[in-house]
């Protein structure tokens, strides 16, 4: 009886250790579950865009502002990707610790093949040779941004940081293994199959890392509609090199992505989940469901071609 008393007065008295030493706002979800993993229970954090929500694009609310006025740290992607980050950051008065989590990624440019055939040069609203921001569709890069995410907490919570650390290591010890077994599933399939289309070119890091190539009528930005003669030029690919694998994204207009289904008579792989996770009871709550997911759909589909 009296142990169980103890018991109960014991964990009363953790209780308070329990609750978050830290707050931390991550500027979209996958990030987002990127800190919750390393911060676990020292840390709450906040998500300014939302599962299914394009990052892009993103409008801030007055609760976003109030959310990082309140924030002992902030957590961004970087390489361009929030495009209405500066303006927010400016607004906001924010002095806080602000960490770029792709740090230390070799950032490649995106890739302007398609848009360069036609000879004219530029076109409006593209994000002409700007720094391809989608790091986190490697998840060799997202080892990157989980140790870049304990840096980061570690700043702004020393006591935490022998925690921080040894979840770091964790979570990037299940990155790196599901990195291998991606690897190996991919290498299955024949090179010559390994073809996608998708809505926007969020799939450069995935391209390089894992050996698929993918092509967009998009750019790496979703600010801009591809002009018809892009369309035009993608559909006739996809009709010459007889490529099956066809995908929508969750967090982007799958309008064009069901016409270029329809002029070609290919069906839709499905909805592969690029710049942003599902809602929890969806496919691809975490960033870890997120890679299984797409690669779970985009074998099966490259296969067809
Ligand atoms: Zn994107």
């Amino acid at each position: 009886m009296m142990k169980l008393f103890l018991a109960a007065v014991l964990s009363l008295a953790a209780a308070p250790a329990l609750a978050a030493q830290v707050n931390a706002v991550a500027s979209f979800s996958i990030l987002g579950d990127m800190v919750s993993r390393v911060g676990g229970d020292r840390v709450a954090v906040t998500t300014i865009v939302g599962p299914n929500a394009d990052s892009h694009i993103y409008t801030p609310k007055p609760s976003d502002a109030a959310a990082v006025a309140g924030a002992d740290i902030f957590f961004v992607n970087g390489l361009g990707f929030e495009g209405w980050m500066d303006r927010f950051v400016e607004a906001t008065g924010y002095t806080g610790a602000l960490v770029v989590a792709s740090e230390g990624v070799a950032a490649h440019a995106m890739e302007e093949e398609h848009e360069d055939h036609d000879g004219h040069g530029e076109h409006e609203g593209h994000d002409h040779g700007a720094t391809d921001p989608h790091a986190w569709q490697s998840l060799l890069n997202g080892v990157l941004y989980v140790q870049n995410i304990a840096r980061g907490l570690c700043t702004v919570d020393a006591d935490g940081c022998a925690t921080y650390t040894a979840n770091a290591q964790a979570y990037a010890a299940e990155l790196t293994a599901l990195d291998a077994t991606v690897r190996e599933q991919l290498e299955a399939v024949p090179a010559e199959r390994r073809k996608v289309i998708t809505t926007h070119d969020a799939f450069g890091y995935f391209s390089d890392a894992y050996g698929v190539t993918f092509l967009a009528p998009e750019g790496i930005s979703t600010d801009a509609e591809p002009s018809a003669a892009d369309v035009a030029r993608l559909i006739i690919q996809i009709k010459s090199e007889d490529v099956r694998a066809l995908f929508i994204e969750n967090m982007s207009d799958p309008r064009l992505i069901q016409q270029i289904a329809d002029e070609t008579g290919v069906t839709l792989g499905g909805e592969l989940y690029a710049d942003a996770l599902s809602q929890p009871d969806g496919p691809a709550p975490a960033y870890l469901d997120m890679f299984r997911h797409n690669v779970g759909l985009l074998i099966p589909a490259m296969e067809g071609n």
